[in-house]
Formats: C-alpha cells, structure tokens, sequence
C-alpha cells in the first residue's frame, strides 16, 4: 500500500479505497460548523432499519424554505497550517486522506441516486496552496456540472490565503 508523507504524518494514498477515505473525510468534516451537522451513531438490529453514522449529512435550507441534505465531506483533512483549535492542523497525528475531483463527483452522484442527499458540502485543507486546493475543489464542480450534468445544491468552503484568480474575480458556477 502506498502512502505519502507529510511533514512525518502518514496519507492515505490518492488509490485507497474509497470507504477507507470517505470515512476520514466525512468524519474530519464533522468540525467544519458552517451548517448544522446530522444526527448520531445509533445501531439497530443487523437486518432492521434505523441505523445511522455520526458523520455524513448535513441539511441546508433552499431558496423556497425547503431542508435539503448535503454530502459533508473534506477534499483532504491534510494541511499544511497549524491553527491550533483545528482538528486537521499539521501537528496533529491523525489518520490523512485525500479525494480527487472525479472521485467527490462520482460520490456526490452515488448518494444522490441512492436518494440520501440534494447536493454536496465541500471542504478542504490546504495540503499544497491555497490556490491550487480551490482549483480542485472547482473542478469537481465542473465535472458534477458537465459530465454528470448534476445541478444540486453546492456550497464550498473556500482555502483559508486564497491569492490566485480565484480570489479576484467573482465566483460563478460552472453552468451547463
Ligand atoms: S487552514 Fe483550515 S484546515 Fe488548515 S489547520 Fe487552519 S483551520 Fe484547519
């Protein structure tokens, strides 16, 4: 298995599975406050229903009063900062994990079919620039938008030092 290593914390590699990384960055998500955060853990019997995570889903509320569920997930909880109240900060030593756009796009589509959720929730830590995480953060924007032409609800957390073009011009959804 491979694994990358930043500043001395191991990564789950960009090859992982993808339950292995979704439940990092769904749990590492669960600090990120800028919506209200879904239930808790509760097991039931094997085969009945009922069950639920602690991390995941958070719910939003559309333009005409209506509460839809987001998919509340990280990019990567990797970052390069040390803000010492954050979970995610670079001294800390927890397990890392990283998704790619297609991946975050195909997981959006997923639970979107399965019916769980109306849209997708994304943040990030800054692993390499700010800049460059926002791209990729945008990017799995764009592939919702054109390639699964999937016109949910978005809403992104956006890479604390932004300096690029991203941070000049006023952001506008990819339309398609
Ligand atoms: S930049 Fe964001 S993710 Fe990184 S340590 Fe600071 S608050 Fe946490």
């Amino acid at each position: 298995m491979e694994k990358r290593v930043v500043r001395g914390t191991l990564v789950l590699a960009p090859q992982n599975d993808l339950l292995s990384k979704l439940s990092v960055l769904a749990m590492a998500a669960r600090y990120d406050n800028s919506c209200s955060s879904s239930g808790g853990k509760r097991e039931t019997h094997p085969y009945g229903l009922g069950n639920s995570r602690l991390s995941g889903i958070c719910h939003t509320f559309s333009a005409d009063g209506r509460c839809v569920s987001l998919l509340k997930i990280l990019m990567t909880n990797s970052c390069t900062n040390d803000c010492k109240y954050c979970v995610n900060r670079v001294s800390n030593d927890i397990p890392r994990a990283v998704l790619t756009p297609e991946e975050i796009a195909m997981l959006t589509v997923e639970f979107y079919r399965r019916n769980y959720i109306e849209g997708l929730f994304l943040s990030s830590g800054i692993d390499r620039h700010p800049d460059e995480t926002m791209e990729r953060m945008v990017q799995a924007v764009k592939i919702l938008r054109h390639r699964y032409r999937f016109h949910g609800t978005f809403t992104l957390s956006s890479s604390r030092g932004l300096r690029g073009s991203l941070s000049k011009r006023p952001f506008s959804w990819p339309t398609g």
